[in-house]
């Protein structure tokens, strides 16, 4: 981490020029826009009997691109970004071409097999972005980097087979990041197809259909004859313009990379989606410790593009390293600052291999938690090895919640406990609970890295127990 002497006369109160002048007496020649390390600012911000805290590697970011709020007379109607999730082999893939494809006019031919990871289609004139990599664990994984890039969740369900496991884990990974599901019904072509039956199973899970009094929107359709199709896209058109999804296409771009990699022949290449402002090629930014000039971008039908706006996602070609998949990417002022901005996260992250990662909530340590964060809801994921200890525990533990701490099982599931479940966890800031079940040995690993407390029980009684505990702490004190 890193500050200049300017930044840290205005932590200190100071006058720039005071704080270089009484630097300079101390026999430190610098200049106001030196930068200082953090134990150097630190030391002089004793003396100024202030005591210095390190920044988290996001807040470096988002103090330096404090993003200022935006005038509404500036905002303008954006695209809603759309993800697929699901049960294998439920239809996420099919239905993604169908839809990509189904959009695609003559004149674009050619152009249609750029896989970039993301690709906008055009209804009537209104675009919807779709994210291409189907399946809720990506989603999660972006989001326990700090990406939230989805507005809209289409929830594919095999009309033959119904609500499944990882239909479950979807439902769970959507609400959990408050995101609005769309329900599409697939392989309505099959003479096996059973819409009912499906709309009833969602039932247990919260979502109930329109056409069943619920909130639900559920439409048929068919990745195969491409039937309902249309139904689809003017439903999450509406959806989007209920939800008033608006951004401001005159700034400097902010967003998140949706995937990145090293092409041999041209560097690092990442796809971005523009979240604000708009994108241009010739533009310095930062994107974790990647940065660089965008030296050219293209779009999801391969065209040369020079601007991206809001909800369009393009790849780009410039940066100095491989990004990560959910890392946020700001356009800085100039080279210089996005070059600054990416070294001190760079030493950051140095730091952080001696450091530890942030700690996540924990059962013991929940009443410092509380104590510092004001946490109101302790989330929990549940694994055990049969379907009624699942529901059992829910029951009781839910049960446990009063007027100042709710407790939120968001995702139950029978089987061990696993790398999916850890991410949701991690992104979720929630404990993991497993009955009769252990973390599959990646998961273990995983929950260590990501510092998620994981408690392996034999009788849901000490779970209970345990959790009551903790809970005490958790409680406001009453006078
Ligand atoms: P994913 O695992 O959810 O991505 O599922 P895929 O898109 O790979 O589809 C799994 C299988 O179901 C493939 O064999 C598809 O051809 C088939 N499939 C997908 N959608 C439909 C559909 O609407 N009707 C029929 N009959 N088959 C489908």
């Amino acid at each position: 981490a890193s500050i200049s002497v300017k930044e840290l006369a205005e932590v200190l109160g100071k006058k720039g020029s005071d704080l270089v002048m009484a630097l300079m007496k101390k026999g430190q020649m610098l200049n106001i826009n030196a930068t200082l390390d953090f134990d150097t600012a630190a030391a002089i911000a004793e003396d100024y009997n202030v005591i210095l805290e390190q920044e988290e590697e996001k807040d470096i970011l988002e103090t330096v691109f404090a993003e200022e709020e935006d005038d509404e007379k500036d905002l303008k109607e954006r695209p809603p970004v759309v993800v697929v999730m699901g049960h294998v082999d439920h239809g996420k893939t099919s239905l993604l071409d169908a839809i990509r494809h189904s959009n695609v006019t003559k004149g674009e031919a050619g152009g249609i097999t750029q896989h970039i990871g993301a690709y906008t289609v055009q209804i009537d004139g209104k675009p919807i972005t779709f994210l291409d990599t189907p399946g809720h664990e990506a989603f999660t994984a972006m989001r326990m980097r700090g990406a939230q890039i989805t507005d809209i969740a289409i929830l594919v369900v095999a009309a033959d087979d119904g609500v499944m496991p990882q239909t479950v884990e979807a439902i769970n990974h959507a609400k959990a990041a408050g995101v609005e599901i769309i329900v599409a019904i697939n392989k309505m072509d099959k003479p096996s197809a059973n819409p009912d039956r499906v709309k009833q199973e969602l039932v247990e899970y919260g979502l109930v259909a329109e056409d069943w009094g619920g909130q639900t929107i559920c439409v048929p359709v068919s990745a195969v004859t491409k039937e309902g199709l249309d139904s689809l896209l003017e439903m999450i058109i509406l959806v989007a313009e209920m939800k008033e999804l608006k951004a401001n296409p005159n700034k400097h771009a902010r967003g998140a990379i949706v995937e990145a990699q090293l092409d041999k022949g041209r560097g690092p290449v990442a796809t971005v989606l523009v979240q604000n402002g708009t994108l241009q090629v010739g533009d310095p930014i930062v994107a974790g410790a990647a940065y660089g000039k965008i030296r050219a971008m293209t779009d999801d039908k391969g065209r040369r593009v020079k601007k991206a706006g809001p909800s369009t996602p393009v790849e780009i070609l410039g940066l100095s390293e491989v990004p990560s998949a959910g890392d946020s990417f700001y356009v800085a002022e100039n080279d210089k600052q996005a070059r600054q901005v990416a070294e001190s996260i760079i030493a950051k992250n140095r730091e952080n291999m001696i450091k530890e990662t942030p700690q996540k909530v924990s059962l013991d340590d929940l009443f410092s938690q509380i104590q510092s964060g004001n946490m109101k809801e302790l989330n929990i994921v549940v694994k055990a090895d049969v379907q009624g200890s699942v529901e059992a525990v829910r029951q009781s533990l839910e049960r446990l919640s009063n007027e100042e701490v709710r407790v939120r099982i968001i995702h139950g599931g029978v089987g061990a406990i696993t790398e999916s479940d850890v991410m949701l966890a991690s992104a979720s800031n929630a404990i993991i609970i497993g009955f009769n079940v252990r973390p599959e040995p990646a998961a273990k690993a995983f929950a260590d890295e990501e510092k998620v407390d994981v408690r392996l029980y034999r009788v849901i009684y000490n779970a209970i127990e345990d959790i009551t505990a903790a809970m005490k702490g958790l409680l406001d004190p009453v006078f």
